[in-house]
């Protein structure tokens, strides 16, 4: 064990009581503690005359004033006698009350000087403080409490800031010179040496010496960031995957619909580029807004997995989309003698039984499916590429169960989220990415509008009339099924539906969400798609990859509700086809200052890139990556927002220092090789299963 993971009940001088208050903090051991940062400093280097220190009562700790013992008195209080220690600065005298601490006046001795820290008021015809601490003048330039900017830390009931203070000052004084980074990295950067680090985050100089501790500190936390994605892309360097040969794919490129855009041709061939080489297994992220087409590059690259004699497996987040998907491969593969199947939780146990038999025996073939796709039991003996869609709507967990059904898979995600930069060097930063940039249907001229009041609703509805008129279909989007008493101004998706029956008397409409069973879902989105509904009330089930492009319109109720991608999203559902499209945003009368910024910006912009970077903006990563993914909550000072350019510098560093020591062997890299490569091998040894 290095000295630093020292258990705090094996360090000397803190009692056991504190002890169990620390754990209270979640502080077990040395490293804990020194890692225990300040919420905030109190300047208290100067001392300040009497006369100044009166009626600050804010902050008493911010005003020491240092003071000579002239005497003592007290005076009756109920059935005691309280004592006073007579204080002078040299210009005024105060009486510090000692309340039920009359031992005070053996303490502080007459003809002897203290800095006190008190709340000091004008009462009685004297200045008086009746709460104060103090410490005798010879001792105050070593204590952590005085005569320096102290920190102030997040406490628990039972700890005082004197307390924790006095531990961790004598905690500091137990650090090893040792360094935590590379020498060379500590002199190019100018940094100062790990323990002074450390005491200056604790017990700053002065500000500036802060700010630098701070900055190296930050830098250290980026730098141990990029080192895991630095080292997460490496490790798979070398490994023996599935051995692909090319094909031809000709025939069925030719008997596509459609031509290839640039980009889906280009994307494709790195996809087969990664495919084809064998020195390390393919992870890459194929990106491209909504509508850009990435599900036949996606069907491409599977039909090389099955031509290669493999299982391939798509997997989407709602069964409707599975679906769609599973029509789209039947239609485009018929010619290609290549078998598909549809794998999700709704299909019945006999035919399961059999369909779980048909996958198991580990035949070429694409399966396509949900969650279900990883539920126990179902094996895949031949598995080689796994295409995640609308990755961001699975947990990592989940991915990680698919990923584990097989050794060293190929892995393709794709996503209609583009990756803001940052997080592109951070949480996304060991995958490769393909971007899909035009758009085979030309720009999606989709015109929003926001919808506030009921004239505006009755307009909309006139407009909606005209459209189904000439033929064309819509959505309405509502954010629950059912009322909510919890929630009165919530539309539910049942009495819009109900409404809107009244309102177009003459239209079919028909009405889609989560609960129906899944026989109910397909017929209804069959009804829709063969034209004989003219309008899909719906709740969010349609939010992602759902592709009709005869329809042209949407209205989101509540739009106020969503978050920005799930609005562009459901925005992306219209302008798939040659016809001008058209989305309504209504919003109820309770919006909140964010959601009318997230408004404002899909107004603003259709380009999904920007507003993902605004979305960033707008909800910070944690928010805007969901709740547990990625590294960054273990940031305790620095934000990958605010310190881009650190991170910049710390992710370069990192990727030239793995690139030159992969298993960081070098005896320079030692104390990384300790901190960082050891936990990592922990953890990354998960993605070698089976
Ligand atoms: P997304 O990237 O949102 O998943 P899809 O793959 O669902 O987009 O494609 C959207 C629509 O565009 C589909 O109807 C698809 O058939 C069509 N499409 C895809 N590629 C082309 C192309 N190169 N030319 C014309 N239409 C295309
Ligand atoms: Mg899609």
């Amino acid at each position: 064990m290095r000295k630093t993971d020292l258990p705090l009940s094996e360090i000397e001088g803190i009692e056991t009581k504190n002890v169990r208050l620390l754990e209270r903090l979640s502080l077990y051991s040395l490293e804990d503690l020194l890692h225990y940062y300040p919420r905030r400093y109190e300047d208290r280097r100067q001392c300040l005359p009497l006369k100044e220190a009166l009626n600050q009562d804010e902050t008493p700790g911010e005003f020491p004033v240092l003071v000579e013992v002239v005497g003592y008195s007290s005076f009756s209080f109920g059935r005691g006698k309280v004592s006073k220690i007579l204080v002078s600065d040299g210009f005024l005298r105060a009486s510090l009350l000692c309340y039920n601490r009359n031992f005070l006046t053996r303490l502080m001795k007459e003809g002897e000087r203290y800095i006190v820290l008190g709340n000091f008021h004008y009462k009685y015809n004297e200045i008086q403080a009746s709460q104060f601490e103090f410490f005798p003048e010879d001792r105050a330039k070593t204590s952590p409490n005085v005569m320096r900017i102290v920190p102030i830390y997040s406490l628990t009931q039972g700890l005082t800031q004197g307390i924790l203070r006095e531990i961790l000052f004598s905690a500091l004084s137990l650090l090893e010179p040792k360094e935590t980074l590379p020498q060379s990295m500590v002199q190019k950067y100018q940094f100062y040496s790990y323990p002074k680090t450390m005491f200056q985050i604790h017990f700053p100089d002065d500000w500036e010496t802060l700010e630098s501790a701070r900055k190296r500190l930050k830098y250290e936390e980026l730098f141990e960031l990029e080192m895991n994605v630095a080292l997460k892309q490496s490790f798979f360097l070398g490994q023996k995957k599935k051995e692909y040969h090319a094909k031809s794919l000709n025939s069925l490129i030719q008997s596509l619909p459609f031509t290839l855009t640039k980009s889906q041709s280009q994307s494709f061939s790195e996809i087969q580029e990664d495919l084809l080489n064998h020195s390390k297994p393919m992870y890459r992220m194929l990106q491209g807004d909504v509508g850009s087409g990435k599900t036949i590059v996606a069907i491409l690259s599977m039909v090389l997995a099955v031509k290669n004699g493999y299982q391939a497996v798509f997997m989407a987040p709602t069964e409707i989309l599975a679906r769609q998907h599973f029509l789209t491969l039947q239609k485009l593969l018929k010619e290609q003698n290549i078998i598909v199947e549809f794998l999700v939780s709704a299909v019945k146990s006999s035919q399961r039984k059999k369909l779980l038999a048909d996958i198991s025996g580990g035949q070429e073939q694409i399966v396509v499916g949900t969650h279900a796709l990883f539920s126990e039991g179902v094996k895949y003996p031949n598995l080689a590429l796994i295409v995640i869609d609308e990755h961001h709507k699975f947990g990592v967990e989940q991915r990680m169960k698919l990923i584990q059904k097989t050794h060293l898979p190929d892995i393709l995600v794709m996503s209609a989220t583009p990756i803001p930069r940052t997080l592109s060097l951070t949480v996304y930063g060991d995958l490769d990415v393909s971007v899909i940039r035009e758009k085979p249907l030309g720009n999606m001229h989709v015109k929003s509008y926001c919808i506030l009041t009921e004239l505006g609703r009755k307009k909309m509805y006139e407009f909606m009339e005209k459209q189904m008129a000439r033929d064309f279909q819509g959505f309405v989007v509502c954010p629950a099924i059912e009322e909510s008493s919890a929630n009165p101004s919530m539309t539910s998706t049942m009495t819009r539906y109900k409404e809107l029956k009244k309102i177009f008397p003459k239209r079919n409409i028909a009405f889609l969400h989560g609960k129906q069973s899944s026989e109910e879902q397909e017929k209804i989105m069959k009804q829709f798609v063969d034209k004989k509904a003219k309008l899909l009330v719906a709740t969010t089930v349609v939010e992602v990859g759902v592709d009709i492009p005869n329809a042209n319109f949407m209205v989101v109720e509540n739009a106020e509700r969503f978050g920005l991608s799930q609005l562009h999203q459901l925005r992306g559902r219209i302008g798939r086809g040659k016809q001008a499209s058209f989305c309504f945003f209504v919003l109820s009368d309770s919006v909140t200052p964010e959601a009318e910024e997230r408004l404002k910006a899909l107004l603003e912009h259709e380009d999904g890139f920007q507003l993902a970077e605004e979305d960033l903006r707008i909800r910070g990563p944690g928010e805007f990556l969901g709740k547990k993914q990625s590294g960054l909550n273990q940031l305790k000072l620095a934000n990958i927002i605010e310190d881009a350019d650190l991170l910049f510098q710390a992710y370069k560093e990192a990727f030239a220092l793995v690139s030159e020591d992969p298993k960081l062997q070098k005896k320079e890299n030692q104390s990384l090789f300790e901190k960082i490569y050891k936990p990592f091998l922990d953890t990354y040894r998960l993605y070698l299963s089976s």
